[in-house]
Formats: structure tokens, C-alpha cells, sequence
């Protein structure tokens, strides 16, 4: 803990800041000196006509020289400005022990901007004010300079203890930025309406004459954090909850005022050799918010029209494939060259039929068929005329039976016709009738009329018959083909089941 301010050694003040303010001290006969002083550097010369000339005071013409300025300005206002250039020149560093000496005089410079522009906006007069919110915390600067290990404790328990910033340092040091930066500011020789601001700048007991300058002083930082700070809506909102109310300004005056702000700091930050960053008026960075929002919804919606489309695509690929599954399964069961089911599917069939048929003592009867002396139509008119027979074969076939009923391409020239539900003389009926159609059917191969004949074997199961196995029926049709054919071809055998 430190006693006293006495411990304190502040810095020296800049020569030059110390020559102007002499300067200022001899009254209207400075004019000439305080234009002298200045000129002689260079840089600062520049800087002032810069803010001279830039969008903060709007001149009509082009003010070139420092007497001019001095002129237009006034001579407080100019001193002001040069003085805020030699102080922030001699008070910075490289970041250092944890200070960052950049965002200090960039959140400073940000400060000054808000509190000018705020006077004006409420029509109240005052040179020092922006000079004064400049340099209202250059006490923790000046803290942290004596003691920077210890002045990062201040901040520490600021954030643990969320107490304010000068009850952490009075604890610490015995005093606190208020006091040290007035102290600094009326020691290098600073008007006293400037220290006696930054003296009570946090203070609500403050002296009721410069009650007015300190309140502006303590929204300006308001402005400044919410550029620098987080919650800015928030702080947006109680800014106009204390000014608009007491000085009967529009809440959307104040929205201006916000924006103008950052345009306006961004202008000065370059005049003090500071790099803005990104800082945009608070209306646009809430716009770009919202933006960023409506991107975030707009792909959210994206992303259920996709999932969407993905699902149709998903369903109808499952459509096809069952489609084409379907297909494929039908294809490996039929045959190629008459559209038939197949020798394979013959055996699932029959599998299928005799099961049915024994379990529910329904009658079931099948035919196997061959074409007579077949090779002779392959030998007389060459193969693809067989085919063509076959073919033929197979749609008179398929038109003859019932829809219940089913036809195989066996082998070859052999085929079968599973009859369910229909009995020996039923099934001796249609084999009769297949056979004299057969015989009737002309085939128109190369101008010639081919005609055909078949012989058929059948065989039935009854419904009083035992259970048995489908091999035993597909033998007996077997057996009664080859004695149709033993028997002279063209005609229907029979072979009775036994069992
Ligand atoms: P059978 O009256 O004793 O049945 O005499 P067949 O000539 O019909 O009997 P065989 O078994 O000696 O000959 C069958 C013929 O059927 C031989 C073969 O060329 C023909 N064949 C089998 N499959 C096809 C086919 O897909 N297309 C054609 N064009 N001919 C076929
Ligand atoms: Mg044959
Ligand atoms: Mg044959």
C-alpha cells in the first residue's frame, strides 16, 4: 500500500506541451507564438490541420496553416488539439507488462470522439471536452507505469469482485486514477476545468459545476465500450435511458450518434497513428448481425429442403431397385426365348402346387408336352424357324389354358402345364383340346404353312389321395409323355398316381 501521492513519481511533461501551454497562458498576444510553436514540427503540424480540415469540424474552406486554424478554431480548440497529439505521442509504448498502450489511446481517442460529438448534439459548449475525455483515465496509465506488476491486480480483482475500477486501486495503491491523472494533467500546467473533470470523473459527488462535463465524460465511455466492450445493445439502450429523457432528444438522434462514432473515431484514430481494425458504425455491425442470422435460417431451411431431396432420391432409388430386384428375380426365373417360366422355377412351383394340394386336398394335375420329330423343322428350315415354332407354340398355349393355370418351358421342346384345382378328366379335357390345336396351328415360315404335333403325358392328383412328394407326379407325367410317344406321338397318355 502507498501512502501518499507524494510516492508517486509522475512523468515529466513533453517540452513542446509545456511551451504551448505558456503559450496559452499570455492571452490573446500568444496567438502569433502558439502558431510558432506548432509550425516549428512538422508532424504535428500536419496532425492538426488534419483534424482541422477533417469531417469533425467541417469547414467550408481548406484550412492550411496553423495560423488559419488558430483563426477559424479558436485558439483553445487548436491548443486542445495539439496538446492531445503531444500527450498521447509521449505517453505510449509497446505492449508492456500486460498494458496494452494501443487499445488505451484507441478506446481514448473513441472517448474524446463520443463526448464532442455528444456536447454538440446537446448544444452545450465546451472546449476542453474533448481533451478531457482524451485524457480522463491517463491516471492508469500513469498507475500502471509506476507499478506494472501490481497495477494488473487492480484489474484482476476488478473482474473477480466486479467492484469499481478506483475502489481497487485506492485499496492498493491509497489512490486512485482519478486523482493521479488530474494531478499529472494540472502539474504539467493543464487548465484547472480540465483536471477538476478527470478529477471526478467517476464521482457522483462531484462539484454541481462541472457536474454537466462529467456526466458527458462518463458517457462517453459508454460510447467508447460499446465498440470496445460486449452487451452493446444493452448499453445502447441505457445511453438513451439517460439522455434522451433529460434533454428531450429522439432515441433515433442517438442511433446517429452511435454510428457517427465509429465513422468519426476511425477518421481520428489515423491522424493519431492508430490503426482502426474493422470498426463500423454499430448500425451496420447490427445489420451485418442479422445478416449473418437470416444466413444461418436460410441454410437451416437449405438444409431441410435437402434432407428432403435426399429422402425422395433415397426412396425412389429403393423404388427402382426393388423394381429392378423384381426384374432380375423374374428374369432368372423365366425363359428367354418365350417369355415361360423357366426349368428352374418349374421345380418352385411344383414345390408350391403339390404343398397347396396335399394340405388342402384340392386336385392338381400336370401335363408335360414335346413337340414330335421337332428336329426336322430345325434340319428342314433351320434353326430361328424352330424358334419361331416355339415361340408360336408358347402364345397358343398360354391362350388355351386358364390364368390359373401355368406354363414351363421344360427343356428343349418340352414344356409343362400345371393345372391347380383341376382333376384327371378335367385335365384329360384340356390336354385333348391343346393337342388338336396344336395340330390345327399353322406356322408361316418363308412362305411355307409349318404345322406341328405334340404328344402329352399327364397325370392328377386327387383329393382323397395321400400326401406325396412333387417328383413322384413330375415322374408320372414323364413316364405317360414317353408312352404317348411310344405310341405313336400326337396323342395324350395317362399315368395314374399311386398313392
Ligand atoms: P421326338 O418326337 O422323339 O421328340 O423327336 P424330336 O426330334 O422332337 O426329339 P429330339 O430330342 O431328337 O430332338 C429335339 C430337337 O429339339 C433337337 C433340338 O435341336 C431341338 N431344340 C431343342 N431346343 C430348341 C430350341 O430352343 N430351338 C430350336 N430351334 N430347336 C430346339
Ligand atoms: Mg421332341
Ligand atoms: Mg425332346
Amino acid at each position: 500500500m502507498h501512502e501518499t501521492i507524494k510516492d508517486i513519481k509522475l512523468p515529466s511533461p513533453p517540452a513542446i506541451a509545456l511551451r504551448i501551454l505558456e503559450a496559452v497562458k499570455k492571452g490573446d498576444a500568444s496567438f502569433g507564438e502558439l502558431a510558432q510553436i506548432i509550425s516549428v514540427d512538422p508532424a504535428l503540424t500536419a496532425k492538426v490541420l488534419k483534424v482541422a480540415n477533417s469531417s469533425f469540424y467541417s469547414m467550408p474552406n481548406k484550412v492550411n496553416t496553423i495560423e488559419k486554424a488558430l483563426s477559424i478554431l479558436g485558439m483553445n480548440i487548436t491548443k486542445n488539439i495539439a496538446l492531445s497529439f503531444v500527450i498521447a505521442k509521449e505517453l505510449t509504448g509497446n505492449k508492456h507488462e500486460g498494458f496494452d498502450f494501443i487499445y488505451f489511446w484507441k478506446r481514448a481517442v473513441t472517448c474524446a470522439v463520443g463526448a464532442e460529438l455528444l456536447a454538440s448534439l446537446l448544444h452545450y459548449k465546451n472546449d476542453d471536452i474533448f481533451v478531457s475525455a482524451l485524457l480522463q483515465d491517463i491516471g492508469v496509465l500513469v498507475l500502471h507505469l509506476c507499478w506494472p506488476g501490481e497495477y494488473r491486480q487492480v484489474l484482476d480483482e476488478k473482474r473477480a469482485t466486479e467492484a469499481s475500477v478506483f475502489g481497487c486501486e485506492r485499496k492498493l495503491f491509497g489512490v486512485d486514477h482519478q486523482e493521479i491523472g488530474a494531478e499529472l494533467l494540472a502539474g504539467w500546467g493543464l487548465p484547472e476545468t480540465i483536471s477538476t473533470m478527470i478529477r471526478y470523473h467517476h464521482a457522483s459527488d462531484c462539484p454541481e459545476a462541472v457536474r454537466m462535463p462529467v456526466d458527458l465524460l462518463h458517457w462517453s465511455t459508454m460510447l467508447a465500450s460499446i465498440y470496445y466492450g460486449s452487451r452493446s445493445v444493452e448499453k445502447v439502450q441505457r445511453l438513451k435511458g439517460a439522455i434522451c429523457p433529460r434533454f428531450q432528444v429522439k432515441e433515433e438522434a442517438i442511433d446517429t450518434l452511435v454510428d457517427a462514432v465509429a465513422q468519426k473515431s476511425v477518421e481520428l484514430l489515423s491522424f493519431f497513428d492508430i490503426d482502426p481494425g474493422d470498426m463500423k458504425p454499430f448500425s451496420l455491425l447490427l445489420q451485418e448481425a442479422n445478416e449473418e442470422l437470416r444466413c444461418i435460417n436460410l441454410s437451416y431451411e437449405q438444409l431441410v429442403v435437402q434432407a428432403k431431396q435426399a429422402r425422395k432420391k433415397a426412396e425412389d432409388l429403393a423404388t427402382e431397385l426393388l423394381l429392378a430386384n423384381a426384374k432380375l428375380r423374374d428374369l432368372a426365373f423365366r425363359d428367354g426365348l418365350t417369355g415361360l417360366y423357366n426349368y428352374r422355377y418349374f421345380q418352385e412351383l411344383m414345390e408350391k402346387e403339390v404343398n397347396r394340394a396335399t394340405r388342402y386336398h384340392l386336385a392338381l394335375s400336370l401335363i408335360v408336352f414335346d413337340i414330335d420329330f421337332f428336329k426336322n423343322i430345325n434340319d428342314t428350315y433351320g434353326h430361328p424357324a424352330g424358334d419361331e415354332v416355339l415361340r408360336n407354340l408358347a402364345t397358343l398355349v398360354t391362350i388355351t389354358m386358364r390364368t390359373s393355370d401355368l406354363i414351363i418351358r421344360y427343356g428343349g421342346e418340352e414344356f409343362a402345364v400345371i393345372l391347380p384345382m383341376t382333376d384327371l378328366a378335367g385335365c384329360k379335357v384340356f390336354a385333348e383340346r391343346l393337342r388338336r390345336r396344336v395340330e390345327e396351328m399353322e406356322v408361316l415360315i418363308a412362305g411355307t404353312l409349318v404345322r406341328i404335333t405334340i404328344s402329352l403325358g399327364l397325370t392328377s392328383y386327387e383329393s382323397s389321395m395321400m400326401a406325396m412328394d412333387k417328383s413322384q407326379m413330375i415322374n408320372a407325367a414323364d413316364t405317360a409323355l414317353y408312352l404317348a410317344k411310344q405310341n405313336g406321338r400326337n396323342r395324350v397318355s395317362v399315368i395314374q398316381l399311386k398313392v
